[in-house]
């Protein structure tokens, strides 16, 4: 998206999705709205849920929330490793998914949307499951918003 350039003024920064290659955000955006060249995993923006709970689901589902095993494979020491509720190692699914505290909460998430309640254990099979749901929007639409 941005290339850098050496010139005789020195270097500098060239975008490729301007004509004149300067470099906005209201572009970027646009961009990003349309969805055009930029793979996002097929990710669903949904704006009934705020931004921050659509960027850490979408964070989620590409295994970037700093979990114990995420921060190891970064190089972060980690003093305690295991989870404090089931003390297995804890990755991004086991935290979000798959621990017991967690799985627990999901459960009456689930009931209080009154679908089905299924035993799921990673982040990817929550979110499949919550847009398969039904053909009702609005259901899909709070499931998938609530992780
Ligand atoms: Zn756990």
């Amino acid at each position: 998206m941005l290339h850098k350039q050496s010139g005789p003024g020195g270097e500098t920064w060239r975008c490729n999705l301007t004509v004149d290659g300067s470099f906005t955000v209201n572009v970027l955006r646009k961009k990003l709205d349309l969805n055009s060249t930029l793979n996002l995993d097929q990710f669903t923006w949904l704006r009934e849920i705020p931004i921050k709970i659509n960027c850490f689901i979408w964070r989620a589902k590409m295994g970037k929330i700093p979990s114990t095993l995420g921060l190891l494979s970064r190089g972060v020491d980690v003093e305690k490793k295991l989870c404090s509720h089931c003390e297995v190692v804890e990755c991004v699914d086991h935290a979000l998914v798959g621990c017991k505290y967690a799985s627990t909460v999901l459960q009456l998430v689930l009931k209080w949307c009154r679908v089905p309640l299924v035993e799921l254990k990673t982040v990817h099979e929550v979110i499949t499951y919550a847009q398969a749901l039904s053909n009702c929007s609005k259901k899909k639409k709070v499931a998938n918003g609530n992780l």
